[in-house]
């Protein structure tokens, strides 16, 4: 019998806060084995249409995809959204003002660490992030370089992190209209790493929005929160997704296909996306 299909739906590059090119995320899946790949940028699409050749001659589906900020009472909240299409003009439209807007974010992250003694320039921060989304990490690597860290981590538990002086919300969007926008994009809205939120309380007030998935299967969730989330998409009548959140060099120790799905879950986003157009 044939090794059995898996997939990674979770990946990010240097078009956002990872560190790879898009072809080198495919060329690590194909090594990895993988028959289907997610790459989930952060408010970014743009990394998709530079690994479709090579994810062709690897032979590697490539499912559009990507991973949109929205914010709750005061918490970040991260929503995949898959099998998207990409020009749908409001979310192109949206991804422009969020681009805008993080970059605003970093000037105004810099001037809050310029007030506790830390003396970084936007300009060097922005310049790591030049091809695509800039964000946090981008931000604690400048950190590093100026020693005012010693690893990335503690950019997160120092500085950055939301209880810490240089922090600054991703974004005001409400996790509903990211839902929205994402359903109109012919996409299915699904809920990322639902372990860093503060209670599921908030995953049934999101499947009331129209959220579609949860990403049962992710590199921060133990065994036990695995089978906790798995017991609640059930409940909810939530698709299963999962992926490793690959970042490259952001993230040390964590490769492309740490979590993967079995390609049966793949076909059923597949399915819904058929069935909800
Ligand atoms: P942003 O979208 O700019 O708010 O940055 C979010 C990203 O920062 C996440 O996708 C992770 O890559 C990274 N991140 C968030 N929290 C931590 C943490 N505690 N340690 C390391 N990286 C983190
Ligand atoms: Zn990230
Ligand atoms: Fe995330
Ligand atoms: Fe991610």
């Amino acid at each position: 019998m044939p090794p059995a299909k898996t997939a990674d739906l979770h990946l990010h590059t240097f078009y956002s806060d990872g560190t790879d090119a898009p072809e080198r995320v495919v060329e690590l899946a194909k090594a990895a084995g993988l028959s289907a790949i997610a790459i989930t940028d952060h408010d970014n699409t743009e990394a998709c249409a530079v690994a479709e050749p090579a994810a062709r001659r690897a032979g590697i589906e490539l499912i559009p995809g990507i991973e949109m900020s929205a914010s709750v009472e005061a918490q970040d909240v991260h929503v995949l959204g898959l099998f998207l299409d990409f020009g749908h003009p409001p979310l192109v439209a949206h991804l422009t003002e969020q681009q805008a807007r993080r970059v605003r974010r970093v000037h105004e992250m810099v001037r809050r660490l310029s007030e506790v003694g830390v003396r970084i320039s936007a300009a060097e921060v922005l310049e790591l992030a030049a091809l695509g989304t800039v964000g946090r990490p981008h931000v604690a690597r400048i950190l590093l370089k100026h020693g005012y860290i010693s690893s990335l981590p503690e950019a997160f538990s120092k500085y950055l992190g939301p209880d810490n002086p240089g922090f600054v919300p991703g974004s005001p969007m409400p996790p509903s209209r990211i839902i929205r926008l994402i359903l109109e994009a012919g996409g299915v809205p699904v809920l990322a790493h639902p372990v860093y939120l503060k209670g599921d309380a908030f995953i049934d007030a999101f499947t009331r929005d129209g959220l579609a998935g949860l990403e049962v299967y992710h590199s921060s969730h133990t065994p036990e929160q695995v089978r906790h989330y798995e017991g609640v998409a059930d409940r909810l009548k939530l698709l299963k997704t999962g992926g490793s959140d690959y970042h490259g060099e952001s993230k040390e120790g964590l490769p492309v296909g740490a979590v993967t799905i079995p390609y049966e879950l793949v076909e059923s986003l597949r399915q819904w996306t058929s069935r909800n157009r």
